[in-house]
C-alpha cells in the first residue's frame, strides 16, 4: 500500500503535475495572444479563415500544430479559438486534420463580409468574356492560383470566337501565379496574348515579410515536372516562375497598370492601362486582392525616391528616411532600416498611438526610439516631396526634415470598384461555408 501510494504521488509528482503546469501555461500564453489580437484587429480574417464549431471542438490542439501559419489558432479555454485570423492563406490543413470535423472553411465573418465576384464553373464573371482567377475570385495559395489560370485558359480556348482586327485572343491582367499559370497554358496553345503587371512579375510573393514559403498543395506549372517539396523558399519560388516566363518567352509587359476594362461594340475588350488601349477577345482577372497601393496624393510623389515597399533594407545605409504609415509593414520597414546605424529615420503618421500593429512590433519600434535611431511624428501628414525634403503638417505647424527616401505604407486600393466599373458583379459573403480547397472552381 504505501509502495503504490510512493508510485502514484512520484507518476503525479514527475508527470502529471509537469504536464499540467505546461498545459496551463499554454493556455495563459494562448489567452494573451488572443487578447493582443483582438485589441490590434488582427483576429478579423481578411477572406478564408478556418471557423470552429465550438460544440464539436475537443481542444485536441491538433489544428494548432498543423497548420504552417503564425498562431492563426489557438486553444483557449478548452477550444479552437481563431486569433490570427489575418494571416490566414487558406492552407485548410487544419480543417482536414481536425478528429472531430469540427472546422470548416468560410468566406468572411458576421460581422465582417467579404466581396468576391460571382463566377460559374469555368471562371467566368456576369459579363460574358470577362474571366476571374486567383486569390481575387477567393481562394488563397499559389498552387490553387496557377491552377485556376490554367483550367480558365482551358475553358477559353475551347469558346474563343475568331480574332476581330488587330486584337489578342486574351488579355491576362496581373503577373502573379494565377497571371503565369494562365500565360504559361495560353503559349502552350498558341493563343495571342499578353499578361499586363503593374509591379514586376512574381505576384503577392514577392511582398512575402518572410523567407519561407509552404505549398500545402503540390505546385505545377505547364510543361514543368511539379514541385515536390512541402517547403520552399521565396527566392527559390520566385527564380522558379521568372525562369519559367523566361524558358516559355512570355509576353509580359511589366510596370503597366490597367485602369479599366470596357467592351465595344463589336464585342471586343478594350483594356485601358497606364501607357495605352490595348484590345483582346476575351480579358482574363489575375489581380489577386492586393489592389494597387495607395498613393498620399502630394506634389512630389513621383520621384524616384518614393516607393510602397521595402525590398532590401541593407542596401539603405547613410540616408535620411521617412516611413508613412502605422500598420506592422510601416513599423516592420521603419526599424529595419534603423537597424542600420548611419539611417536617420522618421516613421510619420496621421493617428495617436500603434494600436493596430502587432505587439511586437511595437516593443522593437519602442526600443528604436529609446535608442535613438528612429523618431515617430504623431498627429503628421505630408504635404509635399522634394528632391532632399519632405514638408509635413504637424500639430505643431508645417515641419520640414533632409531626405533622401520614402516609404508609403498607406494600405492598398481594393480592385472592387475596378471591377463593378467592368460591369462585374460582386457578392458580399458573410461567412457562407467553402466547400472544398481542392475544387479549382472555388466557389461554385
Ligand atoms: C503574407 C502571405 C503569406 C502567404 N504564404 C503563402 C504560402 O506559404 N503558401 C501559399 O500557397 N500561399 C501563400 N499565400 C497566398 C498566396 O500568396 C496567394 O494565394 C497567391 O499569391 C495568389 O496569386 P494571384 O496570382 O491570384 O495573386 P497575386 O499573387 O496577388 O498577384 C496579383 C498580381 O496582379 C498585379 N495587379 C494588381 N492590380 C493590377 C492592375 N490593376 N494592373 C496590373 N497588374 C495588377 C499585382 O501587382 C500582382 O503582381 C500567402 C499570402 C500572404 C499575403
Amino acid at each position: 500500500m504505501v509502495l503504490y501510494l510512493i508510485v502514484t504521488g512520484m507518476i503525479i509528482v514527475f508527470f502529471v503535475a509537469p504536464a499540467w503546469f505546461a498545459f496551463r501555461r499554454e493556455e495563459a500564453e494562448a489567452r494573451v495572444l488572443l487578447d493582443e489580437a483582438m485589441a490590434a484587429g488582427t483576429h478579423e480574417p481578411s477572406t478564408i479563415y478556418p471557423w470552429v464549431n465550438p460544440s464539436l471542438c475537443m481542444g485536441s490542439g491538433t489544428c494548432v500544430s498543423v497548420c504552417p501559419e503564425d498562431a492563426v489558432l489557438q486553444v483557449v479555454e478548452g477550444r479552437a479559438r481563431l486569433v490570427n485570423g489575418s494571416e490566414c492563406v487558406g492552407h485548410g490543413v487544419c480543417a482536414a486534420a481536425c478528429p472531430t470535423q469540427a472546422i470548416e472553411l468560410r468566406f468572411g465573418t458576421e460581422r465582417r463580409g467579404v466581396d468576391i465576384p460571382a463566377l460559374d464553373s469555368e471562371f467566368q464573371t456576369n459579363v460574358p468574356g470577362i474571366y476571374v482567377v486567383g486569390e481575387l475570385g477567393g481562394m488563397g495559395l499559389i498552387a490553387n492560383a496557377v491552377r485556376q489560370g490554367v483550367e480558365a485558359v482551358g475553358y477559353i480556348a475551347g469558346t474563343l470566337p475568331k480574332r476581330v482586327g488587330g486584337a489578342l485572343d486574351i488579355i491576362i491582367v496581373g503577373g502573379g501565379p494565377a497571371g503565369i499559370g494562365a500565360s504559361l497554358e495560353a503559349t502552350r496553345r498558341g493563343l495571342s496574348h499578353v499578361v499586363i503587371e503593374q509591379d514586376e512579375l512574381g505576384g503577392s510573393i514577392r511582398h512575402f515579410p518572410r523567407q519561407k514559403i509552404v505549398m500545402s498543395h503540390g505546385l505545377t506549372l505547364p510543361g514543368l515536372p511539379p514541385v515536390a517539396s512541402a517547403t520552399i523558399s521565396k527566392e527559390e519560388l520566385v527564380d522558379l516562375l521568372l525562369n519559367a516566363a523566361a524558358e516559355a518567352k512570355l509576353p509580359i509587359c511589366e510596370r503597366e497598370t490597367v485602369l479599366s476594362v470596357s467592351r465595344l461594340s463589336d464585342g471586343v475588350f478594350e483594356v485601358q492601362t497606364s501607357k495605352r488601349f490595348p484590345r483582346a477577345m476575351r480579358v482574363l482577372l489575375a489581380v489577386g486582392r492586393r489592389g494597387s497601393p495607395r498613393k498620399l496624393g502630394v506634389a512630389g510623389e513621383d520621384l524616384s525616391k518614393v516607393a510602397y515597399r521595402l525590398l532590401d533594407p541593407e542596401l539603405i545605409q547613410h540616408s535620411h528616411v521617412l516611413v508613412v504609415g502605422g500598420g506592422d509593414s510601416a513599423i516592420e520597414a521603419a526599424c529595419s532600416i534603423a537597424d542600420y546605424p548611419t539611417n536617420r529615420v522618421t516613421i510619420a503618421y496621421r493617428g495617436d498611438n500603434f494600436g493596430r500593429a502587432k505587439a511586437g512590433n511595437r516593443a522593437r519600434l519602442e526600443a528604436a526610439v529609446a535608442a535613438g535611431s528612429l523618431v515617430v511624428m504623431w498627429k503628421s501628414e505630408v504635404s509635399s516631396i522634394t528632391p532632399d525634403r519632405v514638408f509635413l503638417t504637424t500639430p505643431e505647424g508645417e515641419k520640414v526634415i533632409p531626405n533622401d527616401l520614402v516609404f508609403v505604407f498607406a494600405g492598398g486600393v481594393l480592385p472592387t470598384s475596378f471591377l463593378l466599373a467592368a460591369g462585374v458583379e460582386v457578392e458580399r459573403h458573410f461567412g457562407e461555408r467553402v466547400e472544398t480547397l481542392d475544387s479549382t472552381h472555388g466557389h461554385e
